[in-house]
Parts: C-alpha cells; structure tokens; sequence
C-alpha cells in the first residue's frame, strides 16, 4: 500500500474532525443561550422605551399646567395688587375685581387638580422604570456571564481547530498535487468524504458492497495505482 494514500487517509481524517469543530461552532449552545440572553435585554430596553414614552407626554402635560397656573397665579397676584392698591374706589369696579379674583382662584385649584391627576398617573410608570432598571441590571448581568461562556467555549474550539488545520497543513506535501486536488473536490462534491478505505468487500465511504470481481482487481493493482469506488466514484484505498 502506497504511503501517499495512507496520507491522504489521514488528510481525510484531519477533514472530517474540522467539519466537527466547524460544526460545533456554527451550533453552540452557548451562542444559543446568549442570544436568548440578549433578546430579553432588548425586549426590556423595548419596554422601558415605552414607560419612558408615556411618561414623557405626561410630564409635558404637567408642564403645560404649571405653565399655565404660574401665568394665572401672576395674573391674580395683579388683581389682588389693584384690589389693594387704593386706586380702584368705585364699588361696582371693586366687586367685579373680587368675582375675577375668585374666578382665577377658581381657575388656578381646578388645574392644580389636573395636575395632581397627572402626577397620580406618573408614580405607578415611575414604580415601573425602577422595577424595568433592576431587570434589566439582572438580564445584562446574565447576558455578561453568556457571552464569556460563548467566548470561552469559541476560544476552545478555535484551538482545536488551529491544532487540525497545522496537522493537516503539514501532511499535503506527501501527496501528489494532482491527487489532492481530486480528492479536494471529490470532498467538496460528496458529503466531506473524498477518499475511503475498502474493508472486506465494502467501500468506506458509501458502504456499498463491491462485486467480487472489482475487489479483486483493486486488490491486485499496483502501489500507487488511483482507482475509484464504483459505486459512489470516491477515490478508494485497498
Ligand atoms: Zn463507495
């Protein structure tokens, strides 16, 4: 049995173990777990986005009103300056003062009602966005912890990988490049396996059974001699 072929089993097994790691890569289960980890951060930042929202338009209500009562109060304030002034003496023009006076009055209590109303809807989305921050504190915490177990678990594999690959790497200048060039895309064309050892009567790689009388042509060709699987064209190894 020629040497090269032994390589190039090798070659083939050094293949298969990097389709594993590549493998166990794409699906790790610690990708998995932070991304899970991460949509329920943002599914938090989602709610708090819209408790801050609502509270938001209630502020600017609130503001409106203050605004508002803080121009009325003036306007009082001016009234009453008049009232009290001394310069107002005519007894139709006083009463009319006092009635605008207590209308403002008036004015001023029903908004601070309005305002109190606002205020009571404002401390339950306030109760909200400090139970939101402490949820989210936790779902960031566990998101952290994920993603040093998918760094961890990535950095491991890469190893493994890196070790496969220099193995590999330093094999393919024992075979002929003609050779692993079909093995290559044999590989690429047949499920990750391009070459394959017959055992018995059966071909490693499609594990078909060959006739009796192509096992013993290939039992008897010579060293190096290339010969396929007729089943499944995979380049096979006596
Ligand atoms: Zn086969």
């Amino acid at each position: 049995m020629s040497s090269a072929f032994d390589t190039l089993l090798a070659i083939q097994a050094h293949d298969t173990r990097l389709d594993q790691i590549r493998h166990q890569l794409a699906g790790l289960a610690e990708r998995a777990a932070r991304d899970t980890a991460s949509d329920a951060v943002a599914s938090i930042d989602g709610e708090i986005a819209g408790v801050t929202s609502a509270r938001g338009d209630l502020a600017r209500r609130q503001k409106r009103l203050d605004d508002e009562i803080e121009t009325i109060a003036a306007k009082r304030a001016h009234e009453e300056e008049t009232l009290y002034g001394g310069s107002v003496t005519n007894a139709r023009a006083l009463q009319d003062l006092q009635e605008e006076i207590e209308s403002l009055k008036r004015r001023i209590s029903d908004l601070e009602d309005q305002d109190l109303e606002i205020m009571e809807q404002i401390e339950p989305l306030d109760a909200r966005l400090a139970e939101l921050a402490e949820s989210r504190d936790e779902a960031v915490g566990v998101l952290e912890g994920c993603e040093v177990a998918l760094t961890a678990a990535e950095a491991e594999l890469a190893v493994a990988l890196e070790s496969e690959q220099a193995q590999r790497d330093d094999l393919t200048p024992g075979v002929d490049s003609t050779l692993l060039s079909e093995y290559e895309s044999l590989r690429a064309a047949r499920g990750g396996v391009g070459v394959a050892r017959l055992s018995g009567t059966q071909c490693g790689g499609c594990h078909l059974a060959l006739s009796a009388v192509e096992v013993s042509r290939i039992r008897k060709l010579a060293d190096g001699e290339v010969t396929h699987c007729e089943e499944c064209g995979r380049l096979l190894v006596p």
